[in-house]
C-alpha cells in the first residue's frame, strides 16, 4: 500500500484550539473520513474522542489489530458496542459528575444515534453541534498531501491514453468503463474515488450519467470523468471526446465551454471567493447564449473525499488559499442533443494555480 508522512499530531492540535475556543469540553469525531485525516485508521467502523490534551480511539473487535498498526497518537479502546456509545461510557468513567459539554459532527451523526448517544451519557453533559472544523482545517493540504494527491492526478491522467483506445464503436459504455476500471487497479489504484461516468450521444446532455448498455455511437459527444484513489487520495478529471468528425456547432460549443474552463481557471488565486471563479466561467457560457444550460457548480474541493470543501454555491464566499486543492469543472448540456464537461484539478499557489492535470483540452477525436 501506498503511504505517505502525516503529521497528525499537528492535525490534532490544530482541532483542539478549535475546541478550547468554542468552549467545548471534547469533539466526538463520527465521520470516518475525518477519523482517518486525525489519527490514520481506514477501516469502517470507528469514532474519535478529541479532548484538550489527548485523544481517545473507539473501535470493535473486528479491528483490534488493523486499528494497533494504524492508529497514531490516540489511545485505542476497543468495545463490545457501537464507537459512540462506547465513547459516551468513556466519558461517564473519566469525567463522572463534571457537566460534560460535548461537541458532535451534525452532519455525521443520525437522529437515532443522537438519542442514543444522549442516554448514554452522564447527567448534566450536553450535546453540541461543532462547526465544521475539521473540514475547515481538511481544505489546506500541507506539502506532503499536495504530493500524494498528485500522484493520485498523475495516475488517473495516464489512464486516459487507454480509455481513448477502448472508446469506439460500437463498444458498450459499460465495457469502456470497465476496461478504464481494471486499467486502474492494475497501475496501482486503490478504487476509483466514484463509479466511472462514460455518457456518449445524445447521453451526454446528462451531467452525472453513469456509464450504461448503450453502445458507443458512430458519431457524437462522449463524456468521460473519472477519478481514481492513490492512499486514500483521490482524482478527478473530466474529458469530453468526439467520435466522427464534428461539425461546426459542435465544435463551437466545446470552444465555449473550453474557454469558460480556462476563465474560471484563470480566476482562482489566493484571495477570490470561489463564488467568483464560478461566476467567471458563468459569463462566457452567459456570452455565448449556453448560460441556461450550464446547470450546476464550477467546482469543489478534492482530497481524502471525492468531493469536499471548499463547495463552489452560486454565490460561494469561500475565500481561496494557498493549499487548496479544487476541480474546475464547467459543462453545458442542451437536453435530448448533447452536452459537453472539461474538467481539471487545480493546486491554489502563493502566486496563483497550478493546474494539476497533465492532459490536453483540446478537442480529441476518435
Ligand atoms: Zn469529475
Ligand atoms: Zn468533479
Amino acid at each position: 500500500l501506498y503511504t505517505f508522512k502525516v503529521n497528525y499530531a499537528a492535525r490534532q492540535a490544530s482541532l483542539q484550539n478549535q475546541i478550547e475556543s468554542g468552549h467545548l469540553h471534547a469533539l466526538l469525531v463520527t465521520h470516518l473520513t475525518n477519523v482517518r485525516y486525525l489519527c490514520g485508521f481506514t477501516g469502517s467502523s470507528a469514532s474519535l474522542l478529541v479532548l484538550e490534551d489527548r485523544c481517545v480511539f473507539f473501535s470493535d473487535g473486528r479491528y483490534t489489530e488493523q486499528a494497533r498498526q494504524e492508529v497514531r497518537n490516540a489511545k485505542i479502546v476497543i468495545a463490545a458496542k457501537s464507537p459512540f456509545t462506547a465513547a459516551a461510557e468513556w466519558i461517564s468513567n473519566h469525567q463522572p459528575g463534571s457537566p460534560f459539554v460535548l461537541g458532535i459532527e451534525a452532519d455525521h451523526l443520525t437522529v437515532s444515534e443522537r438519542s442514543r448517544l444522549a442516554k448514554a451519557l452522564p447527567r448534566r453533559s450536553r450535546l453540541r453541534q461543532a462547526p465544521n472544523w475539521i473540514e475547515k482545517l481538511r481544505m489546506v493540504k500541507d506539502a506532503d498531501e499536495i504530493a500524494q494527491i498528485r500522484a493520485a492526478v498523475n495516475l488517473g491522467a495516464s489512464l486516459f491514453p487507454h480509455l481513448l483506445r477502448s472508446t469506439h464503436p460500437p463498444e458498450k459504455e459499460v465495457d469502456v468503463a470497465a476496461e478504464l476500471e481494471y486499467a486502474a487497479r492494475k497501475s496501482g489504484a486503490e478504487g476509483m474515488s466514484f463509479p466511472t461516468i462514460i455518457a456518449s450521444g445524445k447521453r451526454s446532455s446528462l451531467p452525472h450519467a453513469r456509464a450504461t448498455n448503450a453502445a458507443i455511437p458512430k458519431s457524437g459527444f462522449v463524456v468521460c470523468d473519472f477519478g481514481v484513489i492513490l492512499a486514500g487520495c483521490c482524482s478527478d478529471m473530466t474529458r469530453t471526446v468526439h467520435v466522427g468528425r464534428p461539425g461546426r456547432a459542435a465544435r463551437e460549443f466545446y470552444a465555449a465551454v473550453l474557454e469558460a474552463q480556462q476563465a474560471a481557471t484563470a480566476a482562482a488565486r489566493p484571495g477570490v471567493s470561489v463564488g467568483e471563479v464560478d461566476r467567471a466561467a458563468r459569463i462566457v457560457l452567459q456570452r455565448r447564449g449556453l448560460g441556461k444550460y450550464f446547470t450546476h457548480s464550477t467546482g469543489h474541493g478534492v482530497g481524502l473525499e471525492i468531493h469536499e470543501a471548499p463547495r463552489f454555491a452560486a454565490n460561494g464566499s469561500e475565500i481561496l488559499e494557498p493549499g487548496m486543492i479544487i476541480t474546475v469543472e464547467p459543462g453545458a448540456y442542451i437536453p435530448g442533443k448533447y452536452g459537453v464537461r472539461i474538467e481539471d484539478m487545480i493546486l491554489i499557489t502563493e502566486a496563483g494555480h497550478e493546474v494539476l492535470t497533465p492532459v490536453s483540452k483540446e478537442l480529441f477525436t476518435i
